[in-house]
């Protein structure tokens, strides 16, 4: 059943939005696309976004300059709303969540059993700004808001390339584009370009690559000490494991960067015939299933070593079921 975004935020006097850490396009764009309808709707009430700091690529979304990166004690809110996320994945602003009159949730991540009162959960649907756009009131869309809608569908169907494209993504983002706003501009500056330095690092992680499973999986990973020589943050990274995954003859890429002494964050991205949601979530992460992650402990061989497992397990059950 649909939510009833304006019905369950009808009494509150003080809304939070927060979304996954490290947050990606989607995440930014339902947060400050949530942000915007809800002031629209509530003028009187307070409507706030806690979310670690999003790349400066999205500045232009509007309400960037609003969103809160601190998490300093507050009185619980009325309503709080989760989402792209698990609670968990909240980072600082989980406690608000917790402690809020009321918890919705709305994602679309398939390994999400809903962590609100209310949840929205569809994992068919290609992102949260999709799932937003289907909750807002259609004449309550402006130009801005379309923008941070456009925003999140672009980022989470690769410019409505992957298979969590349908019929509908486009339609809704044809609709969204009747805006006006400047959108192949949008898609350039927020989902192709690169810095100078992003490109070099992506050269020499792309350089440093190994295949495996007879050149079906392929892996390649960046340590802290490297990370720290060219100065990069994990932001930096996006956009490394699709590049591994666009080489010809693999069906799964791995890109991992160290976190820590024996601590790595994995992403998985895969074709048709391994689900690296499932193997994500074997190893206490999630995602989707062609689009995944997960942070590990070991060495950097012992994870490979134990991510080659499932995966090899993934692709012989492919196989067996293709014969
Ligand atoms: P990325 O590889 O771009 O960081 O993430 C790919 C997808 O997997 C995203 O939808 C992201 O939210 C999800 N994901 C990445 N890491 C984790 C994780 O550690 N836990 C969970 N539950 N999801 C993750
Ligand atoms: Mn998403």
């Amino acid at each position: 059943m649909k939510l009833d975004l304006i019905k369950e935020c009808g009494q509150a006097e003080r809304i939070g939005i927060s979304g996954h850490v490290r947050p990606d396009g989607d995440c930014v764009g339902a947060c400050l696309g949530l942000w915007q309808y809800l002031s629209g709707c509530f003028p009187s009430a307070k409507v706030q976004v806690f979310l670690e700091k999003p790349a400066e690529i999205f500045q232009e979304i509007k309400g960037y300059g609003d969103i809160n990166s601190e998490f300093p004690e507050e009185e619980p809110f009325d309503v709080f709303f989760a989402l792209d996320s698990t609670a968990d994945r909240l980072g600082d602003a989980e406690k608000y969540f917790r402690a809020a009159g009321k918890k919705i949730n709305i994602d679309h991540h398939i390994s999400n059993p809903g962590c609100g009162e209310l949840n929205y959960i569809e994992p068919q649907v290609g992102s949260t700004c999709e799932l937003l756009y289907d909750l807002m009131e259609p004449e309550r869309l402006d130009r801005d808001l379309a923008m941070a809608l456009y925003v999140g569908m672009i980022h989470d169907t690769g410019v409505f390339q992957y298979s969590n494209t349908t019929p509908a993504t486009m339609e809704k983002g044809a609709r969204l584009i009747s805006f006006g706003f400047d959108f192949p501009r949008l898609i350039q500056e927020t989902f192709y370009q690169k810095t100078y330095l992003q490109a070099q690092v992506m050269g020499r992680t792309l350089m440093e690559s190994i295949r495996f499973l007879n050149g079906a999986c392929i892996v390649s990973m960046i340590d802290r000490k490297t990370m720290d020589f060219y100065n990069v943050a994990p932001k930096d990274l996006d956009g490394v494991v699709n590049q591994l995954r666009n080489i010809e003859g693999v069906e799964c890429a791995i890109f991992m960067y160290q976190t820590g002494v024996l601590e790595y964050k994995v992403s998985m991205r895969s074709g048709e015939k391994v689900n690296v949601a499932e193997v994500a979530a074997y190893f206490g992460g999630g995602g989707h299933a062609r689009a995944a992650g997960c942070t590990m402990t070991g060495t950097f061989h012992d994870c490979v070593n134990n991510l080659s497992l499932h995966i090899e397990e993934a692709l012989k059950k492919w196989a067996a079921s293709h014969d």
